[in-house]
């Protein structure tokens, strides 16, 4: 979706808005397809003090599987972005900045980059997910399977091979 900010750009005080969906169900991250929905996209760019800025909101549906117990989880997800726009960038290391030199943008390629660069990188279905007992195999949330308690978590077992290194 190109997005014409002429009007915003030269009118202090100008706000421009506009909506659309952009499919995102073909993006491919680390070999899943995450997306589940179009994203609907909330655009809005205003002029305040011939500063610019966009706001992007943005609400699309995922299904994600949890990286400690492998259950997927489906959820929609409500992100909002903001950049400021400038029609020349004078320092090219300012990832924030968004160059407008014709007064238009083209949306897309910023929501997609926004939601990838938000995309987290771990993952659970719930804080205080329990995983899969690794000597059965089972998901641990569904309850107790019964195998030996004296299992030691994996972190404490770094710090007691730490002790006995001493
Ligand atoms: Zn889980
Ligand atoms: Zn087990």
């Amino acid at each position: 979706m190109l997005f014409e900010l002429k009007s915003v750009f030269l009118s202090d005080g100008e706000t421009k808005k506009c909506s659309y969906e952009l499919d995102i169900t073909k993006l491919d991250i680390d070999g899943i397809f995450p997306f589940t929905s179009p994203v609907s996209v909330n655009a809005e760019a205003t002029n305040r003090a011939s500063l610019v800025t966009l706001t992007l909101s943005c609400k699309y549906g995922f299904c994600r599987p949890c990286d400690r117990c492998g259950t997927p989880v489906e959820d929609v997800a409500e992100v909002s972005f903001s950049h400021p726009l400038v029609r020349e960038l004078v320092d090219e290391r300012n990832d924030d900045y968004i160059e407008t030199p014709d007064f238009t943008l083209e949306l897309d390629e910023v929501v997609i980059s926004d939601i990838i660069l938000n995309y987290p990188q771990k993952f659970l279905c719930k804080d205080d997910c329990k995983g899969l007992c690794p000597e059965c195999g089972k998901n641990l949330n569904d309850g107790d399977c019964g195998c030996s308690k004296t299992q030691v978590d994996p972190r404490l077992e770094i710090l007691k091979q730490f002790m006995e290194d001493e």
